[in-house]
């Protein structure tokens, strides 16, 4: 797991522009039922698929920590292609967060461009990788085949 995350890393930074960071964050597969009781506090559908903890998060949810990853079980129904784009989203938040982007100040908030990025990362994600995992068992593996990530 840890090497598919460091992938996932690489992908992310170089996509993003934000330097590849020295530590990957924690990465936690968790219940639907954490995002509802945490993040959406108590409303029962929660379509959260994925969650970074920046610190204002942090002070605002005690079951949770700073630089954390939360990814929603849910995502198993889906393909192991779009879970590990979430996985890429969140990981260029983890790197905007270590740049300093995500210092809020009420009276500007750059959210709005900082999602855009890290949806505009995964995306491109998903259209790039979307041939090879339907044909390898192996994402991993066939990523580093292709040769995309590490070039
Ligand atoms: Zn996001």
């Amino acid at each position: 797991m840890k090497e598919l995350y460091y992938e996932l890393m690489v992908y992310a930074a170089l996509v993003s522009g934000y330097p590849m960071p020295d530590v990957l964050p924690d990465v936690y597969f968790v219940e639907q039922e954490f995002f509802n009781e945490t993040i959406c506090q108590g409303i029962k559908k929660c379509s959260i698929v994925g969650w970074y903890i920046d610190q204002s998060d942090a002070e605002k949810y005690k079951e949770v920590k700073h630089q954390d990853v939360y990814i929603n079980n849910i995502g198993h129904q889906f393909s192991t292609e779009f879970t590990n784009s979430v996985i890429v989203h969140e990981f260029v938040h983890f790197n905007q967060d270590l740049a300093g982007l995500m210092k809020r100040n009420p009276e500007y908030s750059d959210e709005f461009r900082l999602e855009y990025k890290a949806y505009y990362v995964q995306n491109k994600y998903l259209k790039k990788n979307r041939a090879a995992v339907q044909s390898c068992p192996n994402f991993a593996m066939c990523v580093s085949v292709r040769g995309g990530v590490f070039q």
